[in-house]
């Protein structure tokens, strides 16, 4: 088994990873044991040709014996959940293909169970091989075919309600390849689904109307589902902004599909040249929190950007388009940045993976990401933010505005503990990503103590921050009345004072020059030496002056 991988290994391909799975069936006749123990490595092995492979020998294993499906299925599991899209095309369906052509109802037992889960990258598996078997021709008999395809519609009517926007676009691409081949099987499923009332399913009606199958779906009546989903989103709409008016109800979410994803970042003080925000609104609740005043200019008001959080549906899709462009390079000075006016890694991402998705796109096109949070839930992308820092494409910012629990949680409600965002540090710097502290915001009189600062640089060191960056508190629109409110609550002494601060400075909501001054020239520098805050080799700058960017203004 060794030379068989030895071998794939010096020249690793789809082509040798097919016959290197496929060699696997001598191995399994002289030593079952041993092949499967050795197959449980390749399914886990860093190169993903070896993890192909994996999924072809487990394939061609257990079409002949179906005793070992037990010890086999586990695996083929994991390579359907694997992150690397080759493997889950090559590996994950090539061998579910074979085990489901030779033992059908056990297979179709096992990815019920599996679709239960509700796994975005198992879903996509199971239906692309239900797509997959239909059209290979592999099922001779007709009425067999036909059965086959019935119970397959089945799995995509559990499937469709609560899928995400990458699902309802497989499960689109499955309808039209089984579509093309049998209409008269497919076209009453699209026309009960047509009539239904749930957004998602209608989102697969409309998805797949645009593919080479929707003009042979004889009788969908296209523009009375429009009209529906029209409806129904209005209803939506109407509903959230009653809700956010009575100021009750929990969070709404709502998708947007966009043309433009990227927006122009002009400021000299920014280490990145562009926005790339997959939310706006955000559930943190920071009481210190400017991107609020976003909302005031849109439709959601002042309190939606709490309460309603819109994600950009298609924001991968758009960005992998944007980042092809001529004025995206060099890439190196057009650092992309989500973060800017929203957490990317708030509650909502655990979802809808928006953010995820981004930076499989930014990988893709090997595009260099700042990534900005409050949240350990970064680290749920750990995979992909590793494989950027290999090539020097990513920084994480872990923002914290001091170590001290008492402070944070009475400003920062819905964000990560001290502890988590210090673990956070820790395991991203341990796999050698480049993390910076952001320290942001300090709050004159409340978090700008030296005492204060020292211990929070000083944790952040400890944690493996390598630099750190500084940023006063800024005070726009509500932000400022929102402050008041938490002052007369939390320090009724300061109000007075933040008055004065917030009338001093040059620009309406800048703080007393002053204070910003003591802080970025003289404070932070001294202590981001103190605890060794200086290595700046690894920051993104997108061709920017490094000691400007580590001072935000
Ligand atoms: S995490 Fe950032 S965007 Fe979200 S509420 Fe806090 S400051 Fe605002």
């Amino acid at each position: 088994m060794q030379d068989i991988v030895n071998r794939l290994l010096t020249r690793p391909s789809l082509q040798q990873a097919q016959m290197a799975g496929a060699a696997v069936r001598g191995a399994y006749h002289r030593d079952p044991k041993e092949t499967l123990t050795s197959l449980a490595s390749w399914s886990a092995h860093p190169e993903n040709h070896v993890r192909i492979a994996s999924g072809i020998a487990y394939g061609v294993i257990g079409q002949r014996n179906r005793d070992a499906l037990a010890e086999i299925l586990p695996f083929v599991e994991r390579l359907a959940n694997d992150t690397d899209d080759d493997v889950r095309e090559h590996g994950a369906e090539a061998a579910l293909e074979r085990l489901w052509l030779a033992h059908t109802d056990a297979m179709w037992v096992t990815t019920e169970d599996w679709i239960g889960e509700k796994n975005d990258r198992i879903v996509q598996v199971v239906v692309s091989t239900i797509a997959r078997i239909t059209t290979s021709g592999k099922i001779g008999r007709p009425s067999l075919l036909r059965l086959f395809m019935e119970r397959g519609l089945g799995i995509l009517d559990q499937v469709t309600p609560g899928a995400s926007a990458s699902v309802v676009q497989t499960l689109a691409r499955a309808v039209d390849a089984m579509g093309c081949m049998a209409p008269d099987v497919v076209t009453p499923h699209v026309l009960r689904w047509a009539k239904q009332d749930d957004p998602k399913v209608l989102a697969l009606v409309l998805a797949i109307a645009k593919t080479p199958y929707g003009p042979l779906c004889a009788g969908l009546d296209l523009k009375s589902v429009q009209t529906r989903v029209r409806k129904i989103r209005q209803a939506a709409e109407a509903d959230a902004a009653a809700r956010v008016s009575r100021g009750d109800g929990q969070v709404e979410y709502m998708q947007v599909v966009a043309s433009e994803f990227l927006i122009r970042q002009q400021s000299d003080h920014m280490p990145w040249a562009w926005i790339a925000d997959p939310y706006r609104g955000c559930q943190l609740r920071c009481e210190f929190c400017n991107a609020r005043t976003n909302s005031e200019w849109s439709d959601d008001g002042p309190g939606g950007f709490v309460r309603r959080v819109t994600s950009v549906q298609n924001a991968a899709e758009v960005l992998a388009l944007e980042l092809k462009q001529e004025h995206m390079q060099p890439r190196s000075e057009n650092a992309i940045c989500l973060g800017v006016t929203s957490d990317p890694y708030q509650p909502s991402e655990e979802r809808l993976m928006v953010t995820r998705e981004i930076l499989k796109a930014c990988l893709a096109a090997e595009h260099p990401v700042i990534i900005q949070t409050r949240q350990q839930l970064v680290l749920r992308d750990l995979d992909i933010i590793e494989l950027l820092a290999m090539g020097d494409l990513v920084n994480v910012y872990v923002s914290m505005q001091t170590s001290v629990d008492g402070i944070r949680n009475k400003v920062e409600l819905g964000s990560s503990s001290t502890a988590e965002r210090l673990r956070t540090m820790r395991m991203l710097s341990s796999k050698s990503v480049p993390v910076g502290l952001l320290l942001s915001p300090i709050m004159p009189e409340i978090t700008d103590d030296e005492a204060l600062l020292d211990e929070t640089l000083r944790c952040a060191a400890d944690a493996g921050a390598s630099w750190v960056t500084a940023e006063v508190l800024n005070l726009h629109g509500s932000a400022r009345a929102k402050m008041r409110r938490f002052l007369g609550d939390f320090a009724p002494a300061l109000l007075d004072r933040y008055r004065d601060i917030y009338t001093a400075g040059e620009r309406i909501g800048a703080p007393d020059p002053a204070i910003v001054e003591r802080l970025t020239t003289e404070l932070i520098p001294a202590l981001a030496e103190k605890h060794g805050l200086t290595d700046t080799s690894r920051m993104l700058t997108s061709g920017r002056e490094k000691s400007a960017c580590l001072i935000r203004t």
